[in-house]
């Protein structure tokens, strides 16, 4: 708009009833919060400015497309836009990131999602699992200092899963009669003592080759392992040539004493089960995802912005919050 167009525009805003007014003001509001989104996701290219296809770092600016920047990288020739790698890349609507990363972030149910953002109930639930694909890998890792490490187990729930239902669907509410181990499913959890940096782990059974798979990228060499002195972390910190220090459950009580305990890490399980809780049963196949949300509020001194929650779903590194 030309700057006397622009002056004719601002004297006929003056005209407007106060209904008017408010309309002008909502669609105005929405449309901030669309820039923000596309600030938030091109910002992502400012601090890489890498090609996703080779990774060279020389790219120039080459148009638009779609009302995106498009950039060009000088060795490969190939384009992209801020997005490429990144599991939005397909989407249309990109605006509607920033709403759906602020339902997200107020905590919002699936299905008020979708009419908030005029999406079908599937879709909402789709874009849903396309924030949490990067959210869910990223982990501290390389935890230093006394680690303390202990699993945790998180009701085996087959929702969603159509076909091969191991078992009779339970009735809805109450404890399942005759509960088994095979009703659970087992994770573990190291925890950095005095931080809030954690490493969780959904384990496909609880083997400590299992464990030690989680548990390899976890620690760093100069980590010292505080457990209940269960084998299995006996056998890591060997693998990994670490120092580990446990204490005796019948001896120091269930959560240990002294140095060597693990109550840190499980009161870490208990903020972990209530933190889930508000999500209403997940479905076990969908597990790994949620922990990966739940993680984010230690990352964001436990306030996450709709910006911070875009920031993050954006990046395949793990980065803590300012
Ligand atoms: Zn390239």
């Amino acid at each position: 708009m030309d700057a006397k167009t622009f002056k004719q525009f601002e004297i006929e805003l003056e005209s407007l009833t106060a209904t008017q007014r408010e309309e002008v003001f909502l669609r105005m509001q929405k449309m901030r919060e669309q820039d923000n989104s596309l600030r938030v996701i091109e910002e992502r290219v400012g601090d890489t400015v890498t090609c996703p296809h080779c990774q060279s770092a020389k790219s120039v600016r080459f148009g638009f497309t779609h009302g995106q920047q498009r950039y060009r990288c000088k060795a490969c020739s190939k384009t992209y836009i801020a997005l490429t790698g990144t599991p939005f890349v397909r989407l249309r609507d990109k605006h509607k990131l920033q709403e759906q990363a602020a339902c997200m972030s107020e905590g919002w149910t699936v299905r008020k999602t979708a009419q908030r953002l005029g999406l079908t109930v599937d879709r909402a639930f789709r874009w849903r699992h396309l924030f949490l694909k990067f959210l869910q890998e990223q982990k501290a890792r390389e935890l230093t200092g006394i680690v303390e490490a202990d699993e945790t187990y998180f009701r085996r729930n087959d929702k969603g899963q159509r076909k091969d239902l191991p078992r009779a669907a339970k009735k809805r509410g109450g404890p399942a009669k005759g509960e088994r181990k095979s009703d659970h499913v087992p994770g573990v959890v190291a925890l950095q003592r005095g931080s809030r940096l954690e490493h969780d782990h959904i384990l496909v059974r609880r083997t400590k080759k299992n464990i030690m798979a989680a548990l390899r990228s976890a620690l760093s060499r100069d980590a010292v392992l505080s457990t209940d002195g269960n084998e299995s972390y006996r056998y890591v910190a060997r693998q990994l040539g670490i120092q580990a220090g446990h204490f005796v459950a019948s001896e120091h009580g269930h959560g240990g004493r002294g140095t060597w305990h693990v109550q840190n890490v499980n009161a870490y399980h208990t903020r972990l089960k209530n933190g889930m809780r508000r999500f209403h049963g997940v479905a076990t196949k969908y597990l790994a995802n949620y922990l990966g949300w739940r993680r984010l509020p230690d990352r964001c001194h436990d306030a996450v912005t709709p910006n911070q929650f875009l920031f993050h779903a954006l990046r395949t590194q793990y980065q803590h919050s300012n």
